[in-house]
């Protein structure tokens, strides 16, 4: 195996050890360019196709080049996933293959600055039999082709277990081979935070101007809700995410740091990291939902309670913190969030601000736009745990409605809505600003 520093290699690496879960990396080798025409510096992917062969179910992309790539499977529920380096996906999204022998459905994106991933859904636990690139033959491009077929639950799992320990082997082989004195502290780069400076208040970094993350929901491999017209949520977050950054910073008052700037994957801890690395005194973050009745719509905003304030606030809770699970990230391998008394009575002040907060909002933007009954509600979010920043989630309308996607998927609209935000946002400030007076 010829391991380098690539970052690909590397990134995939240590975030899948980190998971504990990780795959012989496929060497595949360099592209052999040739005489080809000029490759651009991204590799495309073309084409995906999935057949039926009896028990096989075999799935073919057509590439510009030779990639290397790594293949593993996850349960819980049943996945394959497939890493790539950074590649720029061609794929006609109103097309995508479904349901076919084992396979049923697929999503894929940037997981990682380096790393771009497809993750299959499948019907039950599987087995990959081969996974391999072809030369291009007759005019055609490179195809990369995979055969999977059913295996038993069992066979699955003590898969997953090999799989796992090769992980371990390689990246001990990974240290020693790259770096033969590394200290074994690299492959645990995360420190424990002392619990104090989790409620240690953060000053603001510029002088005047308060900080503010937002925060665009999915991304990535992730694509969040897909609407009724196929717009994809990842995508209107981040242009809300953009058009509210713009509003805020243009008052002057405000500096805005965004979770993500790109259509990449980032993990629901690593948005709160980013935010609280930033010094935001307010995290926002921003989705869109949809449900079976297309006659709904209307904005509602949420903030963190333990217990939901109803069963679909609950629901909607369970599916955005499935975000990790969607990426193909296993989250029971994740040790569970270190809780305290101190961590606790931190949260419980933040909870109540982010209340305060959420109802600032719903005032601002109840003159605007079309509000959801019950336009305050409480539920898990996970993307809402900072103990020492209040965070509201703003679920800007329902896709599965025409007119609210087409709302959201307008300039002008969202720039109202950005407007009125910046209002409520003001409004918060002014008010925490009385209260340290008095
Ligand atoms: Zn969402």
């Amino acid at each position: 195996m010829n391991f380098r520093f690539s970052p690909c290699t590397m990134a995939a690496s240590l975030a899948l050890l980190v998971l504990g879960f990780c795959l012989p990396i496929t060497d595949a080798g360099a592209a052999s360019q040739g005489a080809k025409p000029k490759l651009g510096a991204v590799a495309q992917i073309w084409d995906v196709r999935i057949g039926q062969h009896g028990e096989r179910t075999r799935i073919v992309l057509d590439l510009d080049r030779k990639l290397k790539f790594d293949v593993f499977t996850l349960p819980e529920p049943y996945r394959v996933v497939i890493n790539f380096p950074e590649v720029a996906w061609n794929l006609d999204t109103h097309n995508l293959p479904e349901n076919k022998g084992v396979f049923s459905r697929m999503r894929y994106g940037l997981f990682t600055p380096g790393t771009s991933r497809m993750v299959l859904d499948v019907k039950g636990p599987v087995d990959v039999q081969s996974s391999f690139m072809l030369k291009p033959v007759d005019g055609k491009r490179w195809r990369f082709v995979m055969d999977l077929a059913p295996t038993s639950e069992t066979q699955f799992l003590e898969h997953l277990a090999a799989q796992r320990e090769k992980a371990r082997k390689s990246l001990d082989a990974l240290v020693t081979t790259v770096i033969p004195n590394a200290p074994p502290t690299i492959v645990t780069p995360v420190r424990p935070r002392a619990p104090k400076t989790l409620i240690t208040p953060r000053k603001p970094s510029v002088p005047g101007k308060h900080i503010i993350a937002i925060d665009a929901g999915h991304g990535g491999v992730d694509p969040g809700t897909i609407g009724i017209g196929k717009s994809y949520e990842k995508n209107i977050t981040l242009a809300m995410a953009r058009d509210l950054k713009k509003a805020l910073e243009a008052t002057g008052r405000y500096k805005v740091v965004l979770t993500r700037n790109r259509d990449i994957f980032l993990r629901l801890r690593d948005r709160v990291k980013v935010a609280r690395r930033a010094g935001a005194e307010l995290f926002i973050s921003v989705h869109a939902d949809s449900v079976k009745n297309r006659k709904t719509r209307g904005l509602s905003i949420y903030t963190l309670s333990e217990r939901a304030s109803d069963k679909e606030a609950a629901k909607l809770a369970a599916k955005e913190n499935k975000a990790d699970l969607i990426a193909g990230i296993d989250l029971s391998t994740e040790s569970k969030d270190v809780t305290n008394i101190l961590l606790d009575l931190a949260q419980r002040e933040t909870m109540n601000q982010s209340a305060r907060f959420a109802q600032e909002l719903v005032k601002a933007l109840k003159r605007e736009v079309k509000l959801l009954r019950n336009s305050h509600r409480f539920a898990g979010f996970a993307v809402l745990k900072a103990p020492d920043m209040p965070s509201v989630l703003l679920e800007m309308g329902f896709l599965s409605n025409r007119q609210d996607e087409r709302n959201l998927l307008s300039k002008k609209y969202r720039r109202t809505m950005a407007k009125a935000m910046v209002k409520g946002i003001d409004r918060h400030f002014s008010g925490t600003e009385e209260a340290r007076i008095r």
